[in-house]
């Protein structure tokens, strides 16, 4: 089951986007901070707000739209490692 992080500063907004924090996959069964492979597509681990093991990306986004650091923002997947739930 796949490890999930959110990054705690938020994705700009855009004219098309609104402002979201970026809900990121950091493989499977890795303790946190213990990455065996490191996707160019992560943020810096000081940024890292960890969601625990999700056995999808929306259960992912879902837990992290709960986190008081994200409140009133919007989650989404990262377009790379959690395409599934990139929609914005
Ligand atoms: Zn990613």
């Amino acid at each position: 089951m796949p490890f999930y992080i959110v990054n705690r500063n938020p994705n700009p907004a855009t004219l098309t986007k609104p402002a979201h924090h970026e809900v990121h996959d950091i493989g499977q069964d890795q303790f946190p901070g213990l990455l065996a492979t490191l996707r160019d597509c992560l943020p810096l681990q000081n940024n890292w707000l960890h969601l625990g093991f999700h056995l999808n990306c929306q259960s992912a986004v879902e837990e992290a739209m709960k986190r008081p650091e994200l409140t009133g923002k919007a989650a989404n997947g990262c377009y790379y490692c959690a395409n599934g739930c990139h929609t914005m």
